[in-house]
């Protein structure tokens, strides 16, 4: 739950960091940057503001801002019936991100949530930094972090069906409540 207030100063602070790494986005746009506290309350913890540039059956596109050490929830993309689940690609613009999958063990950045260490099972960290790019593979559970400077990145995909993704934290809507 946000209020309308924090809504819109949050709305206002990321395209403010979008506009600074360099990528222009129309009135428009900045009015319809989707703040997500994913259900939970606590977005400057856990959280991300999102602008979809544009999701067609096929493609999506997305820039996402994530305030200073903010963190994208734990999550997957499930295939559906013949849909095999998003291929998504996640592209640094500014800052430093910590990114996780599955794998050994060697998070040195990145900061778990506090008492919600348990939604977070991918440790494996990779530091990545502006022109720095990853593919997720449909399925495979990821989230991450931006550092103290906040970051900017892109997400490229397939069909982005929001509703349809899965989170490791139970507790989480892809729905926010404004009040
Ligand atoms: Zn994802």
């Amino acid at each position: 739950m946000l209020t309308r207030k924090e809504y819109s100063i949050a709305q206002k602070r990321a395209a403010k960091m979008i506009a600074k790494s360099g990528i222009k986005i129309t009135e428009e746009e900045k009015n319809r940057i989707n703040v997500s506290d994913f259900g939970l309350s606590a977005l400057d913890l856990e959280g991300g503001q999102i602008l979809t540039f544009f999701n067609t059956e096929r493609i999506s596109t997305k820039i996402i801002a994530l305030f200073p050490r903010q963190t994208l929830p734990e999550h997957w993309h499930p295939s559906i019936g013949d849909n095999p689940g998003k291929e998504e690609v996640i592209r640094v613009i500014e800052g430093t991100l910590y990114f996780y999958c599955p794998g050994e063990a060697s998070m040195r950045f990145g900061k778990l949530p506090v008492n919600r260490e348990m939604f977070y099972t991918a440790r494996h960290e990779i530091v990545m930094l502006p022109g720095d790019q990853i593919m997720i593979k449909p399925g495979i559970v990821h989230w991450f972090q931006a550092g103290e400077g906040g970051a900017v990145i892109f997400s490229f995909s397939t069909c982005a069906k929001d509703l349809n993704d899965c989170f490791t934290n139970p507790n989480i809507v892809r729905t926010t409540k404004v009040k």
